[in-house]
């Protein structure tokens, strides 16, 4: 097969074909850059007995063992890990190749050395945070669109990766840096000034801006698409999003979810749908990477459409590479090739929802009041309430004795004029019913007093869920 057609027709071909390419682009990418070049994976396949010609199909990728997030971290023995999984080429079996010989005869050497150098040394680094992976955005957009980039300002992946998409891609970027560098206010300045046909950024302060924006009576008229990274996206989230950007002047704006991590150095998004039918899912890019669902607990490699953890595996990667990497993170909906119903191109996409299970081991969030908690659930049932803007949902121990019982206490922001006593009701049903927990408050803010508990403006990211339990400081002051 010539490999050509996935790059230029990867949007119609059928499943056998893509997993046949991507198969053959596998091969070809162990033998001429893994294998000779990576320090891992070099040492992993000879201890394995496997070579590049040991993948005949995709299958076979199942012999190759998984890259955990744990063989990433450096310890007292390996300061530096992460240099195992860095690509570092030699020169001396480049210059032997024949397609090096050639390209030196026809371009000079000089040059050919100047293309390697370009190809392999590292030019641009991003880190993943404590808490989790940091998601990057990616997005389908047109010259002369104008992109104002509202994820934090950090060497993470989001940031980074939208300013530059957004750059190559000929539309006109504005990186603000989020809340804590411009304040919501200097945000909104710019918004009214820029006029963005689209935004990017993390759901949480996107709905900040967009709240405070339409309460000063701000005009967004361009704006066509919402495109959100870093934290879940739930259908009620979207419909906030898309009530607020009504009341900036756009009525009918797409919002739209991306999946992405920082091992991949890439995010995948949706495509835009119609507002009253679901999702079409994350559309994969093929002929960049192979991306496999597994049973989290054997291994195995589950067919199409059956949920579980995602892995991941480059196929054209350079810097640092990691083969059949496990992100920790579940879709239940699993992987599909059928073509998307909206855009009909039957590239694989992955279906329902994304969980990380980082996201609730960090916050020890397992076991409050001796129920297993579910916090993906708690997320839904507070973004899903039309009578709830932003929120917060905090932790304690009674009276701050680390011996007493947990607390839960929700932090709301009341909207479209609801009453406390009948939403707090509400509310509570919804937990008792969907979690099987009692909160032991329900507080309501106002959205200047919700913006101050989640720091916007303040932190980095704002909090969505914060733990004052004595012992979690304890513990979080010792892994400090
Ligand atoms: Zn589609």
């Amino acid at each position: 097969m010539n490999p050509s057609l996935l790059q230029k027709r990867w949007q119609q071909l059928p499943e056998a074909a893509v997993r046949r390419w991507q198969a053959e682009q596998l091969r070809h990418y162990l033998r001429t850059v893994v294998l000779p070049f990576s320090p891992r994976y070099g040492k992993m396949f000879r201890e394995h007995g496997l070579e590049a010609d040991s993948i005949r199909t995709l299958d076979d990728l199942q012999h190759v063992p998984f890259t955990t997030k744990a063989d990433l971290l450096s310890s007292a023995e390996h300061p530096q890990r992460f240099r195992d999984f860095i690509l570092v080429p030699d020169p001396r079996q480049l210059a032997r190749r024949p397609g090096t010989i050639v390209r030196a005869l026809l371009r000079g050497r000089e040059q050919v050395k100047a293309d390697f150098e370009s190809e392999f040394r590292p030019i641009f680094v991003t880190f993943t945070t404590g808490r989790s992976a940091e998601p990057t955005p990616f997005f389908y957009t047109q010259r002369d669109d104008r992109l104002f980039n509202i994820f934090p300002f950090a060497p993470h992946l989001a940031f980074w990766f939208a300013h530059y998409a957004g750059t190559a891609a000929g539309v006109m970027v504005l990186s603000s840096g989020g809340g804590k560098v411009m304040g919501t206010d200097g945000t909104i300045r710019h918004l009214r000034k820029f006029k963005p046909d689209i935004i990017i950024g993390i759901p949480t302060f996107v709905y900040h801006l967009l709240h405070q924006a339409a309460e000063e009576g701000a005009r967004c008229e361009n704006l066509r698409s919402i495109v959100l990274g870093g934290e879940k996206v739930s259908d009620g989230l979207r419909h906030k999003l898309r009530d607020l950007a009504a009341e900036l002047g756009a009525p009918r704006v797409d919002v739209l979810a991306t999946y992405g991590f920082t091992e991949a150095k890439m995010a995948w998004a949706e495509c835009p749908f119609p507002h009253d039918q679901p999702s079409g899912g994350y559309h994969l890019h093929p002929d960049l990477g192979i991306m496999e669902v597994i049973d989290p607990k054997t291994g195995a490699v589950l067919p199409s459409g059956q949920p579980g953890e995602l892995v991941f595996t480059p196929l054209d990667a350079r810097g640092s590479v990691v083969l059949r990497y496990r992100t920790g993170d579940f879709i239940d909906g699993g992987l599909t090739y059928e073509p998307c119903p909206y855009c009909r191109r039957s590239l694989p996409r992955l279906m329902g929802n994304i969980s990380r299970c980082s996201e609730v081991k960090a916050m020890a969030f397992d076991k409050i009041k001796g129920t297993l908690v579910d916090f993906n659930e708690l997320e839904h049932v507070l973004d899903d309430a039309p009578e709830i803007g932003a929120w917060q949902v905090e932790l304690r121990k009674v009276n701050d004795d680390p011996l007493e019982l947990d607390e839960i206490i929700l932090h709301v922001q009341k909207i479209n004029g609801a009453d406390e006593a009948q939403l707090s009701r509400e509310l509570n049903t919804r937990c008792v019913t969907r979690l099987e927990i009692h909160p032991n408050r329900i507080e309501f803010h106002d959205a200047d007093s919700i913006r101050r508990l989640q720091g916007v403006g303040e932190l980095l990211k704002e909090q969505k869920l914060v733990d004052h339990r004595p012992s979690a400081r304890t513990v979080a002051a010792q892994t400090a």
